[in-house]
């Protein structure tokens, strides 16, 4: 079965990493990751976790924090260290990572390369934060004092998605890393080489055993343990509203911190008076980039009545230039979706807008012949005239699915960019900076581009409004979610008998 990709020996292998050693599930079985662009061929062999490898990791994580294993909580220079090394490795590591990603999610080698830089620089910009974790002193009229000290808030359980398996890894576990707490991760079943990269050289930068945990293994059982165990203080997840909203409800039962990464359905406004060319190409990058599987994708295409025809005709001329095919090929745009099932799921929405009578602009195919047989491949589709109430303009498509909806006027674009369950990105497009302002200031999103399209800068944030999420990742927000806050209050006054106790005791 071994074969070759490129520098890469086929299969690639995920094992458990517990304790800061690598090990193979309980349960002795390993599941495979076929390669999306040539289903012929396994990419990957990993460890079939299990809910006793999970507690096992669990255990680990647990020890470490509470032992505080090597001073981790308190010795920001080692986390420094162990953050800004994985950065260096990260980049002197780059080709090999991306070439993992690119196997594992079917992305192009082009997005994927950019991918490894902008996961580096997470690394990079937390071991910047890991030692300015300042807290806040307040002196009150009698001397007493108030410190706000930040703390590690625990051992986190991370479960993490597919489709920018490094990025979002890396959004997650650099900042717990910079607050000192101590991780478990259960990465996506479709990319744990991905993952395990990853961890593999983060070992590498001296972090002490049992701080990073990997367990590979479904979601319904290593995931559902970590959501379950009580010795996980906080879940930071990254998936589907639907799995979200189940972990949600599961970790309120135990009133365990939670973050929420969803879906997305995000809306890209373009007026009359903007840039056409400019605006087409921002819309694009949105559209297709990995395929149109990203939570951010620009998947609502909303335009004003009077540059419709105009935008749209330079719209589809550079979507029919895009060049689909085999993600390693440097000249690829496009590559195949993720699976089989992920196919079907776009194959029925093309299927349902041409049903609905909307407008295929283009695309709307699988593709087949030399060199799409075996994988995933469907083209990058446009609908234009799409009515949003309908499921095209509602539902996550998560592929190269995009519908188009024109509009009269600044209220009826605010109307239809907030009319959907989601709320992550969404981006606006006029000549008139005072409108613009306007309108992204009325959509509800975590993200709103003007002028520009999918820029996730780690200085910003990233997260959801309404059913995209709840906490926010990058930036500042992304560390204060996995920081406590706890008051040491300190007497001032050194009196026996302080004023508020005469009202329980009488002399
Ligand atoms: P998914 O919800 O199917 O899986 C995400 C993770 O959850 C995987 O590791 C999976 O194994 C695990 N999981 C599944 N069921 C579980 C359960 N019952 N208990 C515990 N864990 C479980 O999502 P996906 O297909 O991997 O990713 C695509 C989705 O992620 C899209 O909806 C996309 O919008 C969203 N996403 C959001 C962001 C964001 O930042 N908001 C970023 C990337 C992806």
């Amino acid at each position: 079965m071994a074969s070759d990709d490129g520098a890469l020996r086929l299969p690639l292998y995920c094992p458990l990493v517990v304790n800061g050693e690598e090990g193979k599930a309980a349960s002795g079985r390993q599941f495979a990751r076929e390669n999306p662009a040539n289903v012929r061929e396994i990419a990957t062999l990993a460890e079939e976790g299990t809910q006793e490898d999970a507690r096992a990791a669990i255990d680990a994580a647990r020890k470490a924090f509470d032992g505080n294993v090597s001073n981790w909580i308190y010795n920001y220079k080692l986390r420094e260290q162990v953050l800004s090394r994985t950065a260096r490795l990260m980049r002197d590591n780059a080709d090999r990572l991306a070439r993992v990603v690119s196997l594992e999610v079917g992305m192009p080698m082009r997005q994927a390369v950019p991918h490894i830089g902008a996961a580096a620089d997470i690394f990079e910009f937390y071991a910047g934060l890991a030692g300015k974790l300042y807290g806040e002193s307040f002196t009150l009229p009698s001397g007493s004092m108030i410190n706000l000290v930040k703390e590690p808030v625990g051992v986190v359980g991370m479960i993490t998605p597919w489709n920018f398996p490094l990025t979002q890894t890396a959004r997650k576990v650099a900042p717990a890393l910079a607050a000192g707490c101590t991780v478990v991760i259960k990465p996506a079943s479709y990319t744990p080489a991905a993952t395990y990269e990853l961890v593999k050289l983060i070992q590498q930068t001296g972090i002490p055993n049992g701080v990073l945990n990997l367990v590979p293994g479904p979601g319904s059982i290593v995931g559902a343990e970590i959501i379950a165990s009580k010795k996980v203080d906080k879940i930071s997840f990254t998936g589907e509203t639907g799995t979200g909203k189940r972990i949600g409800a599961q970790a309120g039962m135990e009133v365990k911190r939670v973050s929420l990464e969803l879906g997305g359905k995000a809306p890209y406004v373009i007026f009359d008076d903007a840039d056409v060319d400019a605006a087409s190409r921002a819309a694009i990058f949105g559209m297709f980039r990995n395929a149109g599987q990203a939570c951010g994708a620009t998947t609502r295409l909303l335009v004003q009545e009077g540059i419709h025809a105009r935008l749209m005709a330079r719209v589809v001329a550079l979507t029919r230039k895009l060049e689909v095919g085999h993600p390693s090929k440097p000249s690829t745009d496009m590559g195949p979706l993720i699976s089989a099932s992920q196919e079907k799921v776009v194959q029925e929405f093309i299927e349902y807008g041409q049903a609905q009578g909307f407008r295929l602009l283009t695309g709307g195919k699988k593709l087949s012949g030399e060199g799409f047989d075996h994988g995933y491949y469907v083209e990058p589709t446009i609908f234009d005239g799409v009515d949003n109430a309908s499921r095209l303009g509602q539902e996550e498509i998560f592929g190269p699915v995009v519908a188009v909806t024109p509009f009269r006027d600044e209220a009826e674009a605010v109307e239809l960019a907030n009319a959907v369950d989601f709320g992550l990105v969404a981006g606006v497009w006029s000549a008139d900076y005072p409108r613009a302002l306007r309108v992204a200031r009325k959509i509800r999103a975590g993200t709103v581009w003007i002028w520009d399209n999918y820029a996730q800068p780690v200085e910003g944030i990233w997260g959801g409004y309404k059913q995209s999420g709840m906490g926010r990742e990058l930036g500042y927000h992304g560390l204060n979610d996995f920081l406590e806050v706890k008051q040491i209050f300190t007497d001032g006054t050194g009196l026996a008998m302080k004023a508020p106790y005469g009202q329980v005791i009488k002399e």
